[in-house]
C-alpha cells in the first residue's frame, strides 16, 4: 500500500516539476481534475479511518476513465482486489468486464469502484459505520467524474444511492435519481456466478444494462 501511494505522489511531483520547468504556472482544468483525483487516490491508499484498514493488503480506490459518462459501483474489494489493489479483477470482475464489453464499452472507458475501498474480513458485507466513514471518497469520485449514469452492483451499492426497504428484485430494472445522476441497480456479478444456471437472473441484468445503454444513446 505504502509503495503504491509513494509512486502516485512521486508521479504527481514529477508532473508539477515539469509544468514549472516549462514555464507553466497554471494547470488546465483537465490536468487539475487528474491531479485532484490522484490526491484523492493517495488519501484512500493511506487511509486508516476505519478498522478495515487493519486487515487490508491494499486499499482499492478504483480505476478507469475520469471523463466517462458511466460508473460501476460495487460493495467492497474482495480477495483478488485486495492483493492487486484494483477493483473487480477476480472471477466476478472478469464477468463484469464481459458485461461492459457486451454494452459496447471498453473497461478502461468507464470508471469502476466500490462503496468501501478496503476489503472486509472474510468478504463479509461492510458495516454501516464503515460505509459512513468511507462514503466521502465515493461522493468525491462522483463529484469529480460527473457521470450521467451509475450502475449499482448489488444491494449494498443500491442502498448507498437509494433509500428504500425494497429488495434488489423490486429495485432493479428502473432508474433512481441520486443527485443529478441516474442510478440503475442490478445484481452483483458474484450473485450471477453463485446462480450460474439461473438464466432469468442473467436476463434481468442484461435488461437493466440495455436500459443504461439506451439512456446513454448506445442503442
Ligand atoms: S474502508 Fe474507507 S474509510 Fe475504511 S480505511 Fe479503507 S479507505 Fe479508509
Amino acid at each position: 500500500m505504502e509503495k503504491r501511494a509513494e509512486k502516485l505522489i512521486a508521479g504527481l511531483e514529477e508532473r508539477l516539476r515539469f509544468f514549472s520547468q516549462i514555464g507553466i504556472d497554471f494547470v488546465s482544468m483537465s490536468n487539475s481534475k487528474d491531479i485532484s483525483f490522484h490526491s484523492l487516490e493517495e488519501r484512500v491508499l493511506k487511509c486508516q479511518e476505519c478498522e478495515l484498514s487493519q486487515g487490508r493488503t491494499n486499499a482499492v480506490p478504483g480505476e478507469g476513465s475520469l471523463k466517462t459518462e458511466l460508473m460501476f459501483v460495487g460493495e467492497a474489494p474482495g480477495r483478488d482486489e485486495d492483493i492487486q489493489g484494483r477493483p473487480f479483477v477476480g472471477r466476478a470482475g472478469q464477468l463484469l468486464t464481459k458485461i461492459i464489453g457486451a454494452m459496447e464499452f471498453d473497461r478502461k472507458d468507464v470508471y469502476i469502484t466500490n462503496v468501501v475501498k478496503c476489503r472486509p474480513p472474510d468478504n463479509r458485507n461492510p458495516h454501516k459505520e464503515e460505509i459512513e466513514t468511507c462514503k466521502n471518497y465515493l461522493l468525491e469520485q462522483i463529484d469529480m467524474i460527473k457521470p450521467r449514469a451509475i450502475v449499482a452492483l448489488g444491494k449494498v451499492a443500491a442502498d448507498f444511492f437509494i433509500h428504500s426497504s425494497q429488495g434488489m428484485t423490486a429495485l432493479r430494472g428502473n432508474f433512481h435519481k441520486f443527485q443529478d445522476v441516474q442510478v440503475m441497480p442490478t445484481f452483483h456479478p458474484s450473485y450471477l456466478i453463485r446462480n450460474e444456471g439461473n438464466k432469468s437472473i442473467k436476463k434481468m441484468v442484461w435488461e437493466d444494462m440495455k436500459k443504461v445503454m439506451a439512456f446513454l444513446g448506445k442503442k
